[in-house]
């Protein structure tokens, strides 16, 4: 029996609700508890446990991650109507990825989990498309108007320094609807500098698309913006890599990024991440239980998930005492991750590798095994040994890592 690795300093664990909570148990217990001592600071954001704090347990977590620098999170519930009632809650929290990404000023990345069984729709793709969204601001913080006959309109923009600054639309000849959108300096510049250290960090190019030929101000901002952040902080680091930056316009950036093999940072503005990091995923690994995702700030700190939700439907099965075939695969890469970015910040490598070998004993329970959970059946190119429940797919990684851990 070898020993169980140690850890130097801890990962904020931050546990959530549903059949991701389930699953979250069973991925600690049967994979990392047997090998790793585990150094955690858990923060319980089960949908209740933020109810009885009037949702200071979800700060807290953010506090946390600020400090550590390492955090993995399990999917939660962001309430709405039915689920207050469900829950029996003082009120609609508001959702946790939200309060947390704000306090961290964090981008997301959502990266696939490439299997060689599950081939990308687009068969060019061999190498894995990052879509980073940018979270703020665009039509998810805008204004809309609807007007009923004709008419003229403009934007009134007036400044804490007293100036008043306008811009008039072209005259609006019949009924119709008009939306004003913004965006803040700050919040871009944060989203381009996670955006090139991701990428950096990765070793991989960084792409930014918007259409600066059309919006001239607002999408023109971001290029200027994304260009001087490159060239006064990335710029050497990234030349010293072997890396670029492209900005593309946007329609130029999809049709190359079907073209591509794929290996590149995508920064994307909220919409356009929106659109793109669903299309991404449907087209790589068609199933969102195949996809990762990670919070990472300007500063560095990062929050490893799974791009998952709660998968409700499958734990009200799990509840009827039924067995789920539900796939822990993005939960055990969330927690790889966040080994692996514990491990090389405190210098521990066999956190690292470790990382690595869970890692690789999920491939190859899909890939050489062929032991999968239902989703992944679904869409996999090569014939199946067996379709697994949860709890027996983690037992098949379980062998594997065993055997490859030495
Ligand atoms: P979901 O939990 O992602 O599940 C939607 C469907 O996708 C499932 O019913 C299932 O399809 C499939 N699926 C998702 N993950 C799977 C997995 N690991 N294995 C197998 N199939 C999987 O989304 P939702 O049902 O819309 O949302 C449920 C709750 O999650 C909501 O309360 C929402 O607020 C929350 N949520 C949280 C996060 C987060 O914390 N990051 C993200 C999204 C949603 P089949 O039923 O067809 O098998
Ligand atoms: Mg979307």
């Amino acid at each position: 029996m070898t020993e169980k690795i140690l850890m130097d300093k801890p990962i904020v664990e931050i546990d959530g609700d549903e059949m991701a909570r389930v699953m979250w148990a069973w991925t600690k217990e049967k994979l990392i508890l047997p090998y790793v001592d585990l150094k955690v600071e858990y923060y319980d954001l089960h949908i209740n446990k933020r109810d009885e704090s009037n949702d200071q347990v979800t700060t807290q977590a953010a506090e946390a991650v600020k400090k550590w620098r390492v955090g993995v999170k399990c999917a939660t519930i962001t309430p709405n109507a039915e689920r207050v009632k469900e829950y029996k809650l003082k009120r609609a929290w508001k959702s946790p990825n939200a309060t947390i990404r704000k306090m961290l000023d964090g981008t997301i990345f959502r990266a696939p989990i490439i299997l060689s069984n599950v081939p990308p729709a687009v068969k060019f793709w061999k190498k894995p498309i990052i879509v980073a969204r940018h979270a703020f601001g665009d039509i998810y913080d805008g204004v809309g108007i609807r007007f009923d006959c004709p008419a003229e309109a403009e934007i009134v923009v007036k400044q804490s320094s007293g100036r008043e600054l306008r811009a008039k639309f072209p005259r609006l000849s019949g009924a119709g609807v008009l939306q004003g959108i913004y965006n803040i300096d700050s919040s871009i510049e944060s989203f381009a500098r996670a955006s090139f250290r991701y990428a950096l960090e990765n070793k991989l190019e960084l792409w930014f698309a918007a259409k600066d030929t059309i919006s001239k101000v607002y999408d023109g901002r971001f290029k200027e913006i994304f260009k001087s952040v490159y060239e006064e902080e990335f710029k050497e680091d990234y030349e010293k890599a072997g890396l670029n930056y492209n900005y593309f316009l946007i329609d130029d950036a999809v049709a190359r990024a079907v073209r591509s093999e794929g290996g590149f940072v995508w920064a994307c503005k909220n919409f356009d991440g929106d659109v793109f990091s669903d299309f991404v995923a449907a087209a790589y690994v068609g199933s969102l239980a195949l996809m990762t995702s990670a919070l990472f700030s300007p500063e560095g700190h990062f929050l490893s998930e799974a791009a998952h939700g709660t998968v409700q439907k499958h734990y009200y099965k799990h509840l009827r005492g039924e067995k789920t075939s539900t796939n822990p695969t993005a939960t055990i890469f969330a927690w790889a991750a966040a080994l692996r970015r514990r491990g090389e910040l405190d210098g521990v490598k066999e956190l690292v590798k470790f990382a690595g070998k869970l890692e690789n004993a999920v491939k190859l329970t899909i890939e050489r095994d062929r032991i999968m959970t239902a989703d992944v059946a679904k869409v996999s190119e090569a014939a199946i040994n067996h379709i697994a429940s949860t709890m027996e797919f983690i037992e098949a990684v379980k062998r594997n890592l065993e055997k490859i851990r030495r």
